[in-house]
């Protein structure tokens, strides 16, 4: 779906304002006795949405009905201002993550649904980075890049964007030297 700039740039506004308000509501009351739970719970979910977004991206994206037509229009137009508005994705974050843990486990929840979120942001600007920064050798993202572009002209490899960890473990990752042709 080709979207305006606000709703492509909002969620890195608003996931640091949510963040922060779930950390004031957990951790304040227990301070500073939830922090360490919280910070740990944060990179639980940190290092889970890099798993959930490699599946959603190769399953969902590639093969579910409607997300995959609206997917090859990024495939089609890599530099367009085309995906899921933003505060629908960090809001299904919330709605999945948080409000069924809450009650249970409220430090838990707030330093997870944290970290998905966190996680999701980081996704989005690798995935903005690759496409439109201008990221030469050296540069910190440069194997992203690679990585990305791999994707973008091979069909079935590099559906990690911001880590190329599940692709190695799932067995989907380009040979270097074709990721290097290709870019
Ligand atoms: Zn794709
Ligand atoms: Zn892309």
């Amino acid at each position: 779906m080709r979207i305006g700039k606000f709703l492509y740039y909002g969620d890195f506004v608003v996931i640091p304002i949510v963040v922060f308000v779930l950390a004031a509501l957990a951790v304040g009351s227990d301070w500073p006795g939830g922090t360490l739970e919280w910070g740990a719970s944060l990179l639980f979910g940190a290092a889970l949405w890099t798993l959930i977004e490699y599946l959603i991206h190769r399953f969902a994206y590639h093969h579910a009905p409607v997300l995959t037509s609206l997917h090859e229009a990024h495939h089609r137009e890599p530099t367009a201002f085309v995906g899921v508005p933003s505060f629908f994705s960090s809001g299904l974050i919330l709605v999945v993550c948080y409000l069924p843990l809450r009650g249970v486990a409220p430090i838990f929840a707030s330093g997870f649904t944290s970290g998905m979120m966190l996680g999701y942001a980081a996704y989005m600007f690798v995935h903005h980075a690759t496409h439109h920064l201008d990221i030469q050798p050296g540069h910190w993202l440069y194997e992203a890049r690679l990585r990305h572009m791999g994707h973008h002209y091979r069909e079935g490899v590099n559906f990690g964007v911001s880590v190329g960890f599940w692709d190695r473990v799932f067995g989907t990752l380009a040979k270097r030297r074709e990721r290097v042709a290709d870019a």
